[in-house]
């Protein structure tokens, strides 16, 4: 019988987790349906329960939803715990474990795809969202020399550092929290924009002289160009963006549910090629 996964979100039509997971599924001959889901925002639970109770094995969740995704789990993951957000379910005698892999995703592109190591490299991470909480834990076990997060609302930099307190240690010089005004004149090997700004053609507002020689910038958004990528485009600086980080979430996940992993180097291609 066919198992049945789908991405829950609000909105979802936009999603490209269902072309790749049908790629995916396709290359490892997994017999797989997977679909997406618009659960409405008052009602996720329900949703997410009659997609189980229909015989659902697993779900994707993306905005609005990963910390309601995190509070229905029964069991966390290492990571997912950390995040206090929860991208994968995977639904299993009759419980729920809950998993996220935006962090491992964005891990396995820096230093798989891209050939950057993380390790002792200083890391400059802009926003303090759902996706900065994701990828905080898999960044420090890298682990990088300092982490930095600086965002527009600086107490909500604060909040999350708090947050990663007790993991501090692991980064050679520890985690902070900066204003954006307050990193002019300090340099990062890497800097990622984990904000939403590039979605309205906007980005933060970024001392000049922020990358050290050979830095990589990342931006998490895919499927368009940032005002972040053409800022650091301009200043000559290698520049990306997150359809890797995406790709390779959506391969954890299917890691997890099927114990098979995918390809991911063709899928990213042809969703270059489309794009
Ligand atoms: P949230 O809504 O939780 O957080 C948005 C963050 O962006 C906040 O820190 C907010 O700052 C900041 N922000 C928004 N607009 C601006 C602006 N104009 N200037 C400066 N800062 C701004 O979103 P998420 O954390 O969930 O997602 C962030 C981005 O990451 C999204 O674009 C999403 O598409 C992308 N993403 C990509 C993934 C991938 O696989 N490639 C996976 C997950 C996310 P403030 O607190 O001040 O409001």
């Amino acid at each position: 019988m066919t198992d049945r996964y789908a991405v829950v979100g609000n909105p979802v039509a936009h999603s490209l987790s269902p072309r790749i997971h049908a790629a995916f599924a396709r290359e490892t001959s997994q017999d797989i349906e997977y679909t997406g889901m618009l659960a409405p925002l008052d009602a996720f639970k329900p949703a997410l329960l009659q997609f189980r109770d229909d015989g659902g094995r697993g779900v994707n969740v993306t905005l609005p939803f990963k910390y309601q995704a995190w509070q229905f789990v029964d069991a966390h993951a290492r990571g997912a715990l950390e995040a206090s957000a929860v991208n994968t379910i995977h639904f299993h005698d009759g419980k729920s474990t809950g998993y996220n892999t935006d962090g491992v995703g964005l891990v396995t592109d820096l230093q798989k795809n891209l050939d950057f190591a993380i390790y002792g490299k200083r890391v400059l991470i802009m926003g303090a969202g759902g996706a900065s909480y994701g990828v905080m834990y898999p960044l420090l076990t890298a682990p990088p020399q300092t982490l930095v997060v600086a965002n527009r609302t600086f107490e909500k930099a604060e909040g999350l550092v708090r947050h990663f307190e007790r993991y501090k240690d692991l980064a050679q010089e520890g985690i902070s929290a900066r204003r954006y005004e307050d990193l002019a004149g300090t340099e990062f090997d890497l800097v990622i924009n984990a904000t939403s700004a590039g979605l309205t053609d906007q980005m933060p507002s970024l001392p000049v002289n922020i990358f050290a020689p050979d830095a990589l910038a990342y931006d998490m958004v895919y499927g368009k160009e940032t005002p972040f990528m053409r800022f650091s485009a301009a200043h000559g600086i290698r520049t990306t963006d997150g359809l890797g980080m995406l790709v390779e979430q959506a391969a954890e996940s299917f890691w997890l549910w099927r114990a098979v992993r995918p390809q991911t180097a063709p899928v990213i291609a042809a969703l270059r090629n489309d794009a």
